[in-house]
Parts: C-alpha cells; structure tokens; sequence
C-alpha cells in the first residue's frame, strides 16, 4: 500500500514533507495510509506571502466580489466532493458524518457568500451601526467603522470537521479580505489537504490568499504581529498553551479559541414518557452521542432529566443504543465508525474511567461489543457508553471531563431551576438544549444559563420537523462560549467576519463621513442634477444626489377624503374636540400615510425609467403634526447605492418632508430598485 505525503501549500507551490513528518494511520484499519510534516517549512516567506501579495488583492475586491469569490469557491467544491467522501471514511467517519463535515462546510461558505452580498456594501468598509450625533448642531458627528486587518489569520483546526472546520474559519476570513494559512489537526490532514488542492486548482482564489501547513507550525505564532489573527480549535490545553505565548500576548495579537466543553441536554419537567418531547429528546440524544463518534465539540456530554423520569430515560436510550451498528464506515449497515486514532481511543477509555469512579456505565463494555465488517477489527472503535450518576450536586469529573468520543452521564434533577444550576456547572459550554413544550421553562433556562451557553437550543413537538439539531452550528448564529469553551465566538453572520476586521471610531463633519463611509450623511453637500434623480439610471446616481419638490397644502377636504377612502376615521383625524384632548395634537390633523402618499405623488416621474420597483421604507419617524392649512414639501437625497444582481441595485434615498416653517414633520428612508 502506498504511503501518502500529505504536503504543506507554502507561498504558491506544493511542499513535501521532510524526514521529521509524522505517520498517520488509517482509523479504521490501523494501518499507515499517510505522512505528514516539514520541519524546514520556510514560515517566514509563507507569512511575508500572504502579507504582500494575498492581502492587498483580497483588499482590493469588495465585499460583493469577495462573496461571489466564496460562492464560486463552495460551489466547486461540490462538484468534487464525491473525493472527499471517498477520502474521508479513512477518519472514521461514516457517509452522514461526511455530510456534515464536507456539506455543512459548503453549505456554510455558501451562507457567508449570501450574507457577504446581502448584508454587506459593494465596497471595501463595513459601517457598524448609525451616526452618532455628537454635536447640537450636527456639524460633528461620530460613524463607527471596520475595515480589513492588513496581515494574516492563522487557522489552528481540531481533527474532528477536516473540511468544515476549515471553511467555516475560511468564508469569513476571505470575506473580511484577509489571507488564511490554515493548519489543520495532523490526524484528518489529508482530508483538508485534497479541499486545498481543489480550491487552489479553481483558479478562483487571489494568490497568496489560502495556504496550509501539513504538520507542525514551526515558530509561525512567534512572528505575528498586530495585524494577525489566530483562530483556534481543539482542547483547552491547547488552547492555554498557545493563548498564554509571551509573543501573542505582548503584541495583543488576536486570539479566538473554540476549545471543548461539557455541553448539556435537559429533559424539560413537562416532558413526562409518553409525550412527544419525551421521544425527541431519546431520539436527539442517540444522535448527538454517535455523530461522529461523539467527537463532536456540541455533542451531548450530560443529560439532565427529572427525578422521576431518570429511569425512563435511561431504559429508553439504553433500547437506542443498542440499535446502533457500530463499525466499517464504508458499509451501509453502520450507524457509528471508529474515533480517528488509537491514541484518541485510549484517551477516550481513561476520560470514561474517570467518570466511571462517580457514575456507573449501565450501557456500553469497551471490552466486550460487536465490530461490524472484517477490515475493522484494528480499528479505533469504542461502543457509546451510557453512566448514570445519581448524585449530580457533589459529583466533580462528570461536569469537568470531556471523553471525545461517543460518553454521556444522565443526572436527576429536582426542578428547573436546580436543572439551571447542574447544567451551568459546566464552567461555559458551547451550548445547551431544552427539550419542552412549556415556554415559561424556556424563559427560566434562557435568563438563568444564558450567561453560561454560548448557544441555548430549544426544541419540542412543534419545532421538531424542522429543528436543525442540537450539535449543530449554524453559520448564522453564533458558534463558541464562555469559559471553559474558549470565551469566543466564531460565525453568527457578519459578526464573524468582524474577527478579521478593525473596529474603528471616525469623528468629524457630515462631509468627512460621507466620503470615508460612501454612505451620504444629512449636512453633507447635497449634489443638483438637471434631471429628476428617477430618470437617471443606478450607476448614474450620485451619492448626495439630492431632488427638491415643490408644496402642496393640505385641505380638509384631502383630509376627509383620504379618511373615507381608506376607512381610517380615527377621531384625531376626524374629531376636532376629541384631537384637542389627546396631548399629541393642536386639533384635527392629518393622517401620517397621507403624507407619505402625497409626498410619493410630489416626488415621482410618471413615465416608464430605471426606477423598477419601491421595495420599502426603513426609519419612518413623524415629527410634527399637520394641519389643514399647512403645505409641505420633499425632499429626497441618494444615500446609498449596492447593486443586487445583473440588471438592477438597490439605492437607498434619505427622504424628508418639511412644513411651510421649514419644520421636519416626517424623516424615511425609501428603498428602490434601480435599473443598472
Ligand atoms: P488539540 O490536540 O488541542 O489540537 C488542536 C490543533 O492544535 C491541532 O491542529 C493541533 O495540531 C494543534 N496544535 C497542538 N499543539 C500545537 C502547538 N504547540 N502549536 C501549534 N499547534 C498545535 O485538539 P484535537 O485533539 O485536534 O481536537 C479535539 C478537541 O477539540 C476536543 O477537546 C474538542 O472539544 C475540541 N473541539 C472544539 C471545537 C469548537 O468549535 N469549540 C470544535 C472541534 C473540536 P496537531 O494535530 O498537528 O497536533
């Protein structure tokens, strides 16, 4: 059989290990299939790479080009991903493992690509939140602002997700326009050596914007600077030991750490046998135990349920369990493969013999448990071992030991309150589950164990069908926790791509802001142009661009009118004594969407244009009351502009309607669909 070398991608060409590379064996087989390491590995080239020439050409892009890039990049993946499959049952990992690792890694590239184009400019500055008015007068205002890290995000990966564990660090990376060295857990690394390959091989990828290393990492993390980012995953050792570097910790250098945690599953007190809840709960523990082996960083470590359903539930997952085929990953009859390695295997059994001494194994015999399929028999197998500990208060291992691998202890509580506490004694998990019908239980777990979860999954009879489980994250939501889960945070939409950027606080005039943010900012120079701003197509706007109508007065008559019309006789529109009473009203006025109907009437260009559609209006505020009497007038400012497609962007215009005083009665912003 031949032995693989599994080769580092350091500043544009392939490198092959050296004589230090360690061997890696086949989970399954035991035998040799691969090695990897180079301990001569030139970091200092790799780290000047991806600083000089990936940097400023993801920089150069925009956030839209960057999302089309990471769209391109995932759906090309896919049309290789039947390799990684073959590739990965090496790991232990069984068909659906796979779909989690190698789809769920595409599917999360492809979320960022939407949320890159969607909930980012077609520019290279993010604005994070509004104007801040810092003056009376608002000649001084403050924007803050994020723009992209001008070195390198160093990706340390677990050996558990070789693909998503990678892309789930890469999409935002890229989308903040930051180059990635990504060095993932040497165990599963010719899995992400092949989804490199691929990438690199598109052709889609900037140079210098993805390398790897294949083994260690050298001296890298001492040649960071300021401008670097490590992003971690794996145990909390690890984690402490690269965290607490005098290098990274004098230069301040950015760390985020997902390490491990005992994350915990609670039957909630309403979901007696019987009910629905009862079964999802059986159901969704099984899954998360034998996903992956149990080596998953979200699996269900400690399973909370009532005192008096504690025996219910362990003679219901008990039955489960041992429906469960254990072996081969390639044959279809297998439901668990084997953990990655025989050294993990043996850690597995001793973190298992350490909870054993205060909770008994009532499902699981390491020493005696059926292998299916003849090539398995060397493998790293262990059967999903259940512990019951009935004493959860005074129990230490069982909230502290985390067994990578497919262990769980179930654990009586009192109430639900008591069920906070015992799940809280994890010391920060990644997340936590309820299983319940009631949301008063919901509330309780939320506001007594939110500060300790990172994620809280909630699921029951009516969410079931279409939960997403609760080992799984999601690229929209956040992915980390407090504590003992590292105290990060990864994903959760744009606010993981913020790890790659640098919030900064911009101070100064509505001019100042306007040019840094490209967003146009009220007291900024509002441009004329001879034509009505709808005539004139998406590109030709101009930011600032601004459009004057002339008044109409309102009579009470249009008043009456638009109140008949549309059914809204509310008394303060029709009543003048009853108007006179409410504090809010000099007397009879009119309707807040009659004047946005009328403005609309004084601002539009009738004839077929670029203007295609009113998608909506953001920010409606009305200031003033109008009266019969009063005449108003609109004016509409281009605030911003991002296209959406081929043909048509959307362009954002600052609207404000004033009184015959020049008095602001009503501010939006109205949102149009522009042909390009
Ligand atoms: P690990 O032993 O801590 O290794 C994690 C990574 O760190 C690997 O890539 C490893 O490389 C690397 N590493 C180790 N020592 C290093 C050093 N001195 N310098 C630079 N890199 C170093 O963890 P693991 O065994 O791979 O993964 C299992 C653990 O990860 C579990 O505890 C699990 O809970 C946790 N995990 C957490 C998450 C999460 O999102 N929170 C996700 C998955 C897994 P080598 O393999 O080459 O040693």
């Amino acid at each position: 059989m031949t032995i693989q070398d599994v080769r580092s991608f350091a500043a544009g060409r392939w490198i092959d290990g050296d004589g230090s590379a360690r061997e890696i064996r086949s989970a399954v087989t035991g035998e040799v299939i691969a090695q990897a390491g180079n301990a001569s590995l030139d970091v200092d080239a790799m780290l000047d790479h991806a600083r000089t020439t990936g940097g400023p050409a993801l920089r150069a892009m925009t956030f839209h080009q960057r999302a089309k890039m990471i769209k391109a990049l995932a759906l090309h993946l896919s049309e290789h991903k039947q390799k990684l499959y073959d590739i990965s049952f090496a790991t232990g990992a069984i068909q659906k493992d796979h779909l989690i690792d190698i789809d769920g890694g595409i599917g999360t590239m492809l979320v960022f690509a939407s949320k890159g184009r969607r909930e980012m400019p077609d520019d290279v500055v993010y604005l994070d939140g509004e104007v801040e008015q810092l003056s009376r007068k608002g000649s001084f205002l403050g924007q803050h602002i994020c723009t992209s890290m001008q070195g390198v995000a160093v990706h340390i990966n677990a050996f558990n997700f070789p693909v998503w564990g990678m892309l789930e660090k890469l999409a935002p990376t890229l989308l903040a326009g930051v180059p990635a060295i990504v060095k993932p857990a040497t165990a599963s690394c010719y899995v992400t050596e092949l989804a490199v390959q691929i990438m690199i091989n598109s052709g889609l990828l900037p140079n210098g914007a993805l390398q790897m290393v294949a083994g260690g990492l050298g001296d890298m993390l001492d040649r960071l600077t300021n401008q670097d980012v490590v992003s971690f995953t794996g145990s909390a050792d690890t984690a402490l030991k690269l965290r607490s570097q005098p290098h990274i910790l004098s230069n301040s250098i950015r760390f985020v750490a997902e390490q491990d945690s005992l994350n915990a599953s609670i039957l909630g007190p309403d979901a007696a046998p019987g009910t629905p809840e009862f079964d999802l709960f059986v159901k969704e523990v099984t899954r998360e135990m034998t996903t992956k082996a149990g080596q998953k960083c979200t699996a269900i470590r400690r399973i909370f349920a009532p005192d008096a359903h504690v025996t219910a539930v362990l003679e219901a997952l008990q039955t489960s369990l041992s429906k469960v085929t254990i072996g081969d990953p390639n044959d279809d009859a297998t439901r668990m493969g084997a953990l990655v390695s025989s050294s993990q295997r043996l850690d597995v059994l001793e973190k298992a013999a350490t909870i054993g001494k205060e909770a008994e194994r009532v499902f699981g015999d390491p020493d005696n448990f059926e292998i299916h399929g003849a090539n398995a028999q060397n493998g790293a197998f262990v059967p999903p071992m259940l512990f019951h500990c009935a004493t959860p208060d005074t129990a230490v291992h069982v909230h502290e030991v985390e067994a990578f691998g497919p262990v769980s202890t179930v654990m009586p509580y009192s109430d639900i309150e008591h069920a906070v506490a015992l799940a809280n004694k994890g010391q920060g998990s990644l997340v936590a589950s309820v299983i319940t019908h009631d949301p008063q239980v919901a509330r309780t777990v939320a506001l007594g164990a939110g500060a300790f979860h990172g994620r809280l999954y909630f699921n029951n009879r009516d969410s079931m069908k279409e939960s997403t489980g609760h080992g799984s994250p999601l690229p929209h939501m956040v992915h980390g926790g407090p504590g003992r889960a590292g105290g990060g945070e990864e994903m959760g939409g744009v606010r993981g791509v913020m790890h790659y950027m640098q919030r900064t606080a911009i101070q100064g005039s509505p001019e100042i802001l306007t040019a840094i943010g490209n967003r146009w900012v009220p007291g900024a120079t509002e441009l004329d142009h001879a034509n009505h701003p709808f005539t004139r197509s998406f590109h030709d706007l101009m930011i600032g661009e601004t459009f004057k109508t002339k008044e109409r007065t309102i009579s009470l008559a249009d008043i009456e009118q638009f109140a008949e019309f549309t059914g809204d006789t509310f008394y303060a529109h029709m009543d003048e004594d009853a108007a006179k009473r409410n504090p809010f009203f000099p007397g009879r006025v009119a309707h807040g969407y009659l004047l946005l109907s009328f403005a609309a009437g004084l601002f539009v260009e009738p004839n077929e244009g670029p203007v295609l559609a009113n998608t909506g209006l953001d920010k409606l505020r009305f200031m003033k009351p109008v009266e019969a009497g009063d005449a108003i007038k609109v004016r509409l400012s281009v605030k911003h502009k991002t296209p959406r497609n081929d043909e048509y962007g959307e362009v954002r215009w600052h609207v404000t309607l004033t009184n015959q005083s020049d008095e602001l009665v009503a501010e939006y912003e109205l949102l149009t669909m522009n042909a390009y």
